[in-house]
């Protein structure tokens, strides 16, 4: 395999995918992208994080934490490529909370974890994907999330942010109440889910009742269950809910078409 030498900054995703020729999901093989860019991948116990990466000049090591699912291993290891092209020189370590959360407060985490949403969904690959699924629901997600070999919910934030699910909206939550929100462009912002789970939901019960099952379907629910603005008991939305190890119960909730108005 060519190298490229000296490795220029600020390689986007695209481009390095490109120019290895790669344009079929599973050709996107880490470890070949890592050796093209000059790295080695090394999986070892990491005391303070989750995956790290050092360098000097256009040599460096990714370091990951071995164990995990997978899915977030590819996501960690791409994410840290994401600082190779964008933070070279420093020594990166990054907690499993910096990877994956597209943090709105760190910029630098953030262009990280933007970067491995590119690199692992590029979009045409990605869309190309998600076409043929008019209907965004967690069958969708889970087909999609199979092809490219990703976590359901870094899948998941990408299908909702593809532009062509323009009603979709992702929730988390844990014990402690919601955790973060995704939502497609073009959803107003008052709609903003509510703080804790309505008792109607399923994703309540999903998350209170360990013996409940996953929603194998998506069903209709009032959208004051939801949002508790002046115009929710007027609606209707889709809820469909699941549980993610690690980070709770994850709901994709579809707006009625006429909330977007
Ligand atoms: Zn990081």
């Amino acid at each position: 395999m060519k190298r490229i030498d000296p490795i220029p900054r600020n390689l986007s995703a695209d481009s390095l995918l490109k120019s290895l020729g790669i344009t079929a999901p599973r050709d996107i093989d880490l470890e070949a992208i890592a050796y093209y860019v000059g790295l080695r991948i090394k999986r070892r116990c990491l005391k303070c994080c989750e995956a790290m990466i050092t360098g000097r000049g256009n040599k460096g090591i990714i370091s990951v934490t071995p164990g995990g699912m997978i899915q977030r291993e590819r996501f960690s290891i791409a994410h840290e490529l994401g600082h190779w092209a964008y933070h070279r020189g420093e020594t990166v370590a990054c907690r499993a909370t910096d990877i994956g959360k597209f943090s709105k407060t760190n910029a630098v985490e953030r262009a990280a974890d933007q970067y491995a949403a590119d690199l692992l969904m590029p979009w045409t690959m990605f869309k190309a994907e998600c076409k043929p699924h008019r209907r965004l629901d967690l069958n969708a997600l889970k087909l999609v999330a199979g092809t490219f070999n990703t976590s359901l919910t870094a899948t998941l934030i990408r299908m909702v942010t593809s532009g062509l699910y323009g009603n979709a909206m992702m929730i988390t939550h844990g014990t402690g109440g919601r955790k973060w929100h995704r939502s497609a462009d073009g959803i107003p912002g008052y709609w903003f889910p509510k703080p804790d789970l309505d008792r109607e939901s399923f994703a309540f019960e999903l998350l209170h009742n360990a013996n409940t099952q996953d929603q194998s379907f998506p069903r209709k629910i009032g959208a004051d269950a939801w949002f508790d603005n002046h115009a929710a008991p007027r609606y209707e939305v889709t809820e469909q809910s699941f549980r993610v190890p690690g980070e709770g119960v994850i709901t994709i909730l579809l707006l009625d078409g006429a909330m977007l108005s």
